[in-house]
C-alpha cells in the first residue's frame, strides 16, 4: 500500500503501526483507531518508532491528544496505563 506518511509526510510505501501496541492492547488500539499509517523508514528505520524512543513518543503523544478530544484523560490512563503528554523527552 502506498500513501502519505503521518510522521514525515512523504508519499511512499506505508505500513500499519499500532501506536500503543503490546501486552494485550491491540484490540483496544483497533477499537479506538490507535493505528498509524507510516512509511517504512518512520516505522522500522533507525529513527523509526520501533527503534527510536523520541519518534515513538511523538506519535504516542499525537494519538493521546486525539483521544482526549473525545475522551477524558482518566479514560486514557485506564486503557493505556500512562500519560505520555507530561513525560519528559528521552525518559
Ligand atoms: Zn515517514
Ligand atoms: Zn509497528
Amino acid at each position: 500500500m502506498t500513501g502519505w506518511c503521518e510522521l514525515c509526510g512523504c508519499f511512499s510505501a506505508i505500513e500499519r503501526h499500532h501506536v500503543f501496541g503490546g501486552r494485550g492492547r491491540r484490540q483496544i488500539a483497533e477499537k479506538h483507531k490507535m493505528v498509524a499509517y507510516i512509511c517504512t523508514s518512520c516505522h522500522r528505520g533507525p529513527n523509526g518508532v520501533h527503534n527510536c524512543r523520541e519518534t515513538d513518543l511523538k506519535l504516542k503523544r499525537k494519538y493521546q491528544q486525539l483521544f482526549e478530544q473525545k475522551h477524558t484523560r482518566e479514560e486514557f490512563m485506564a486503557l493505556f496505563g500512562r500519560n505520555y503528554l507530561t513525560e519528559e523527552e528521552g525518559i
